[in-house]
């Protein structure tokens, strides 16, 4: 088939190397002037690994990782550790790949390079998709600068602005979900020796939270910090704010979090407000669909949103080949990704209820009952239906 995807982001080029490895030609269309991604961590759980690994991409990761033991739920002013979720090896041994942190540049340029290297003229750069229009026998995107190129399968990896969105479920605006997010990055050297194990440290307060951890080898430490805040609706990730609002927003936080924003240069930092998709149980038509934050945008409070854009790519991949026409491919892709993407979305807004707590005492009776839950599943932590899916090998319904 021939597949054109808009979008060159951690979706749309994972989306790119599933199919190329399932023998179609993909070219992706990118507006941006270069392939590139911000100065940020993500999390990935073992559900992305393993298709990060079904590519073949692994040794690539091993390189500039970091794994973490441990995520630590802790108190914002006195740093009590109020619940812990092991990860290392046992999470490893569990569900049958690592957990990562990995600085979204460096999972970008590996899924860029692996893609550059099997089809570099595939990769079309100031290519900002406008739209689409589609007959029965394929589909044709349309740029913005007037050019067009046809397809068997279109595939809308543009993110939560999404222009194919907008072709295929209509105008629907995204939804405020009055959070905005901090993100900075430090250089580990900046900090005082032994400054924080290799762990995730989730460190929840009234109103907001920030989560802390390392990267690239822990040679870099990433702040996301999300406050509740109906003023500031700016979406772009490249929008810097300034420190002392940072440094107000954390004003009587625990040391860890005092260290580290002390840490962060004064003009790195970022600011952005935080949307998310209401779920929706159809996004795709004969010969077009969507992957990612263009289908299903999240809080970002499970650390998900990238790992079910890599998901999409293999399901997608694998629905397509079990069915016999296109259009059967994309309802199998779509029946298979709702369900579990919508929970994704639902539960993220809740986990706001779990971290934003008025007082210390929420917070305790939150994650006492966490703990609870985590004793009294002996399958496993109450989050395994994250990690425990296999996009590669899972049954398709
Ligand atoms: C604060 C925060 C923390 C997060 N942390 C995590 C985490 O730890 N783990 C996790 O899994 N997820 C996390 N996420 C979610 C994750 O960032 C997103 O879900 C993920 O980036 C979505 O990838 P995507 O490829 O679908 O979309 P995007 O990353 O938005 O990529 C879209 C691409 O399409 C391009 N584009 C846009 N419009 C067009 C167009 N019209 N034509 C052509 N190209 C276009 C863009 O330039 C971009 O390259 C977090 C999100 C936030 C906000």
């Amino acid at each position: 088939m021939k597949i054109l995807i808009a979008g060159g982001g951690i979706g749309g080029l994972t989306a790119a190397l599933c199919l190329h490895q399932a023998g179609h030609d993909v070219s992706v269309f990118e507006s941006a002037p270069e392939l590139g991604e911000i100065g940020a961590g993500i999390q990935l759980g073992a559900n992305a690994v393993k298709v990060l690994d079904s590519l073949g991409l692994r040794a690539e990761f091993d390189k500039v990782v970091v794994r973490p033991e441990a995520v630590r739920f802790r108190l914002f002013d006195t740093g009590e550790t109020l619940h812990e979720v092991p990860l290392g090896q046992a999470y490893e041994d569990r569900y049958g790949a690592p957990y990562f942190h990995v600085h979204r540049a460096d999972i970008h340029g590996i899924l860029a390079r692996a893609f550059m290297q099997i089809a570099p003229e595939k990769v079309h750069l100031n290519a900002h998709a406008a739209g689409f229009g589609e007959s029965a026998d394929g589909v044709t995107l349309r740029l913005a600068d007037g050019r067009s190129f046809e397809g068997d399968l279109l595939v809308g990896a543009d993110g939560i602005r999404s222009a194919i969105r907008t072709g295929i479920v209509g105008e629907i605006e995204a939804n405020w979900t009055g959070n905005v997010a901090w993100r900075a990055t430090v250089e580990t050297k900046r900090l005082p020796a032994h400054f924080m194990d290799t762990i995730v440290s989730n460190f929840v307060g009234p109103r907001k939270h920030v989560v802390i951890y390392y990267l690239r080898r822990r040679e870099l430490v990433n702040l996301v910090g999300v406050v509740e805040n109906d003023q500031w609706r700016d979406e772009s990730w490249t929008s810097k704010s300034s420190w002392e609002e940072l440094k107000a927003d954390y004003d009587g936080w625990a040391p860890t979090v005092q260290a580290l924003i002390d840490a962060v240069p004064k003009d790195e930092c970022y600011r952005w407000a935080l949307f998310n998709r209401l779920p929706i149980d159809d996004w795709s038509t004969g010969h077009a669909t969507l992957l990612g934050d263009a289908a299903h945008a999240t809080l970002p409070f499970l650390a998900s949103g990238a790992a079910m854009a890599i998901e999409d790519g293999r399901i997608l991949t694998r629905a397509l080949e079990q069915e016999s026409s296109i259009a059967a491919g994309l309802q199998c892709y779509q029946r298979n990704r709702i369900e579990r993407t919508t929970r994704i979305v639902n539960t993220s807004t809740a986990m706001g209820q779990v971290y934003h707590q008025p007082d210390a005492d929420g917070f305790r009776r939150q994650f006492a009952a966490a703990r609870e839950a985590a004793a009294a599943n002996t399958g496993g932590p109450p989050d395994a239906w994250l990690a425990e899916y296999d996009p590669n090998t899972v049954k398709l319904v």
